[in-house]
């Protein structure tokens, strides 16, 4: 999943206009809602782990955190059933929540170690 050039140029603007969120809620719909819900929720947090200056990307959800590597593949169970499974689309709303969030800059960002990634790791790998 990658947005078009014009779609960023959107984003990156200060402020949406009426007529920008109504261009994204046609086009996209209700995972558009969530996903600019989130960002103003500020839901999304990028962690940056030392030494290895490693970078990950998590979106929390209701019960729980995903792991979300940008434009490409996310933990939940919606990524997974709709985009790996019965591929019917290639994002979910998380997904679209850390590129908003990484074009407007909306985003927590937590520092930590690469041996506290490990542990976080096995939470956020899970699937289910
Ligand atoms: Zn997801």
């Amino acid at each position: 999943m990658s947005l078009p050039q014009s779609e960023i140029i959107r984003f990156s603007k200060e402020n949406l206009t009426q007529d920008d969120i109504e261009y994204f809620k046609n086009k996209y719909g209700k995972k558009f809602v969530k996903a600019l819900r989130a960002v103003d929720e500020r839901k999304i947090i990028r962690y940056k782990f030392s030494p290895s200056e490693s970078v990950t990307w998590i979106v929390k959800g209701r019960g729980r955190q995903y792991l979300v590597i940008p434009e490409l593949y996310c933990t939940c169970r919606s990524f997974y059933q709709e985009a790996v499974i019965s591929r019917e689309t290639n994002m979910c709303y998380h997904l679209f929540a850390q590129r908003i969030a990484e074009i407007r800059n909306e985003y927590e960002t937590r520092t930590s170690t690469d041996k506290e990634r490990r542990k976080l790791y096995i939470e956020w790998r899970r699937t289910d």
